[in-house]
């Protein structure tokens, strides 16, 4: 016996991007695009939002889609906040030795 009916269902992530505030330097591309976002994965059977998860606040950079969940990583910083640390100067200490 076979079932021949197609089981359609998916989980799609809808983003929405929160109130309008100056970009944030993405990481990725160095453009000032990043924007807060809320994220949320829905269970979709045959195309019917059914079952929402949790949702999640992310980074989101416009131009090169990079994006990255809020408490995963540093914040992206606004772009002023480089001009005054200059590049290169925010790299985290080196992990210290693992006792040669
Ligand atoms: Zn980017």
């Amino acid at each position: 016996m076979a079932l021949c009916i197609p089981l359609i269902f998916g989980f799609p992530t809808k983003i929405h991007q929160d109130a309008p505030e100056p970009g944030r330097a993405c990481p990725h591309c160095h453009n000032a695009s990043v924007v807060g976002a809320s994220s949320r994965t829905w269970f979709e059977f045959f195309w019917i939002p059914l079952i929402p998860f949790p949702k999640h606040r992310i980074w989101k950079c416009g131009i090169c889609q990079w994006e990255m969940r809020m408490g995963d990583g540093p914040d992206p910083q606004a772009p002023g906040a480089f001009a005054q640390q200059g590049f290169g100067g925010v790299r985290p200490p080196p992990p210290q030795g693992y006792g040669h």
